[in-house]
């Protein structure tokens, strides 16, 4: 019964730099990462609209401890 933890994986988001930085934690916190990476590093603008592409490319992790 542990807390499901969500991952982002950079490589799978259409990128012109080739990144592949990897993202996991809990779902907000991930959002807030990836957001903040998208904006820093990739030029994307912080929107709710972008947010939410960010949410549906998340992934599921099943927790192991
Ligand atoms: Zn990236």
């Amino acid at each position: 019964m542990a807390e499901k933890r969500m991952a982002a994986d950079c490589r799978k988001f259409p990128s012109e730099k080739n990144c592949d930085v990897y993202m996991s934690g809990s779902k907000e916190h991930v959002l807030e990462a990836a957001v903040e990476h998208a904006v820093g590093s990739h030029g994307h603008q912080d929107t709710p609209e972008f947010r939410k592409q960010i949410e549906e490319f998340m992934t599921e992790e099943t927790a192991s401890v």
